[in-house]
């Protein structure tokens, strides 16, 4: 099991891609250092064997170093995932020496200006750039993270060689996922069928050049999709999410389903009380829930059926059919959708203000 935790929403970035939610959880609504303690270390209680923390920007929070110190005392493998702005030479030997194992870097592209562009942050590339070979120095485990979309799409081969340049032994492709923010600029970022061949080519072509040499992963995009992706590896099976204001979530969107509560670590439920009995992770856990197709198909222990944010998003009933799916009555809707915002010749984003996220 792995505990996501969700520091913060607060974030020195901008990137119209964002899945956090429109309204974004405020500093002063967030957990304090001791409710987070108790948290990690009932989390290790329940099963967690590792923990992410991330936000919003994690580095944020003044008592990351205090949190990781605690996931190392309850032997939880504990990766930082980072914007890598922040990430300087004095909180990266700090987060060593309290227990840091891995980090995640993420980039936005290759070249300076666009990324100053898509992260809507001054000279944000030189920044990661330093961050991730302080990581490297400092002998950690990196990961690369490039988020892809139709505005970078056809950089993923200089993406990749950065990735390199900066010797990650993880890249992390991922189509830009709709949940959240990034679906207020869907039309701005969602790429043609050609641009995602080509860059299913460029993947493939990559892993076989580089194989034994750094892992690629590839994160699909869901709008063209014949299957979907197993969200969360199924909901309720290995991950919990807490939410900066303390809200245990199965993933990170479920807030998203209009009419599901919630359980709050506030309230005096443990992890482990909310993990087994809590009416939110066992709604959707495992394949009983499931309606038609699903429930007959021989994809149900593989898929999980899809995305239940998703599937409530599209069709207005979390219990269906992620549309991904092209045996989901909605599928064809699906791919219009894709298929029209992609042919739009809209460019320009729409960005966050985080200003007044107090
Ligand atoms: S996607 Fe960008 S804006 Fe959103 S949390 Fe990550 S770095 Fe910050
Ligand atoms: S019908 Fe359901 S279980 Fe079968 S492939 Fe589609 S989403 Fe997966």
């Amino acid at each position: 099991m792995a505990l996501i935790a969700e520091l913060t929403h607060r974030c020195p970035m901008r990137c119209p891609y964002c899945s956090n939610p429109i309204e974004l959880q405020r500093a002063r609504q967030e957990l304090g250092t001791d409710q987070w303690l108790r948290v990690i270390s009932q989390a290790a209680d329940a099963g967690c064997m590792q923990i992410h923390f991330t936000g919003g920007e994690p580095l944020v929070r003044r008592d990351l170093e205090t949190l990781v110190a605690a996931a190392a005392e309850c032997s939880l493998y504990s990766n930082l995932i980072t914007s890598g702005i922040g990430l300087d030479r004095t909180r990266l030997p700090a987060l060593v020496s309290s227990g840091l194992e891995h980090v995640q870097v993420s980039f936005q592209h290759s070249e300076r200006d666009l990324a100053e562009h898509l992260g809507g942050y001054r000279d944000a590339l030189s920044k990661k750039m330093a961050a991730a070979n302080l990581v490297r120095e400092y002998g950690l485990p990196l990961t690369i993270n490039f988020v892809v979309h139709r505005q970078n799409i056809r950089h993923a081969s200089d993406m990749i060689a950065l990735a390199i340049s900066l010797d990650a032994q993880r890249i992390e492709i991922a189509n830009v996922q709709f949940y959240g923010w990034a679906l207020r600029n869907r039309s701005a970022l969602i790429p043609t069928r050609d641009e995602l061949k080509e860059l299913d080519e460029i993947v493939s072509s990559a892993r076989i050049r580089l194989r034994g040499e750094i892992t690629i992963d590839y994160v699909a995009p869901d709008y063209y999709a014949e299957r979907p992706k197993a969200c969360m590896d199924g909901w309720g099976r290995r991950t919990l999410v807490i939410s900066p204001s303390g809200y245990v979530l199965p993933c990170h969107a479920a807030h998203s389903i209009a009419g599901m509560h919630f359980e709050n670590v506030r309230d005096g439920a443990t992890i482990a009380e909310i993990w087994k009995s809590s009416q939110s992770f066992n709604q959707y856990r495992g394949t009983e829930w499931m309606l038609e197709p699903c429930r007959s198909c021989d994809h149900r222990e593989r898929d999980w059926g899809g995305c239940r944010c998703q599937a409530f998003a599209l069709t207005g009933d979390a219990a269906k059919t992620d549309p991904a799916c092209a045996l989901s009555a909605h599928h064809a809707r699906l791919n219009q959708i894709g298929e029209k915002d992609a042919s739009s010749q809209t460019a320009a984003f729409v960005y966050r203000q985080f200003s007044g996220m107090r």
